[in-house]
């Protein structure tokens, strides 16, 4: 199969399962530690969003394919390192994972001497896991209240990755958890909720995820 056929059963079903639960849903395209080249076969067919976690492998494929295609969208999903900020702040419209109010300054910091506007989405660490990037849930107040006062920050919403079980049905109860929290803050700016991978994105959708990251059912295995 083609990369813009498995592109586009992935985006029927994300479809299927959004009008069942009865909200919009986005789909990224994780292209991380895939060719250029499958990138560019969804480019050409008009596929806009496109998800990278690592700076140096992410700015040469934007660059390429920012030059070919108009109207491109890139996000940062991966863990944000303060000395490669900058580029990111330069090069993606969406940062996903913003984890920490110091890294959210800087962003704005970066933001104004670009002079752009950056949209962030604040990643949650709902079940406590010690190895993983996000905030603690009772951090969140905080982070939100202190993004009110930087100027160039948007944060449109919120995003969670929830362990790794071969069961996803266990994960419920972190969705669950992840979308009471994206209500209680919801407005028409902060309308994101982004949760929900290859294996277990219509369970995310049915819990309110309003954008779906998924990289290996569209591209396959990553190199
Ligand atoms: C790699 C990655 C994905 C995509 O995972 P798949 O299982 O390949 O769909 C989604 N979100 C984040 C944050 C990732 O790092």
């Amino acid at each position: 199969m083609s990369i813009i056929e498995s592109y586009n059963n992935i985006y029927s079903e994300v479809l299927k399962c959004s009008k069942k639960a009865g909200h919009n849903v986005e789909l990224l395209a994780v292209s991380k530690n895939q060719d250029i080249s499958k990138m560019e076969e969804l480019a050409c067919n008009n596929v806009l969003m496109f998800g990278e976690s690592k700076v140096q492998e992410a700015l040469p494929k934007i660059e390429y394919l920012s030059n070919k295609y108009n109207n491109l969208d890139f996000h940062f999903i991966g863990k944000v390192q303060t000395n490669k900020l900058k580029k990111i702040v330069e090069y993606f419209n969406l940062i996903h994972s913003v984890d920490r109010q110091d890294v959210l300054k800087l962003i704005n910091n970066y933001a104004c001497e670009l002079g752009k506007k950056q949209n962030v989405l604040i990643q949650l660490n709902i079940a406590c896991e010690t190895q993983k990037n996000g905030i603690a849930v009772e951090n969140l107040d905080d982070i939100l209240n202190a993004s009110a006062a930087l100027e160039n920050v948007v944060v449109k919403g919120l995003m969670f990755m929830p362990p790794y079980e071969e069961d996803i049905t266990k994960n419920i109860k972190y969705f669950d958890m992840a979308n009471s929290l994206f209500n209680k803050y919801k407005s028409n700016t902060f309308n994101t909720l982004s949760m929900g991978m290859s294996h277990d994105f219509c369970l995310a959708i049915e819990y309110g995820a309003t954008l779906v990251r998924v990289g290996t059912n569209i591209f396959g295995e990553r190199l």
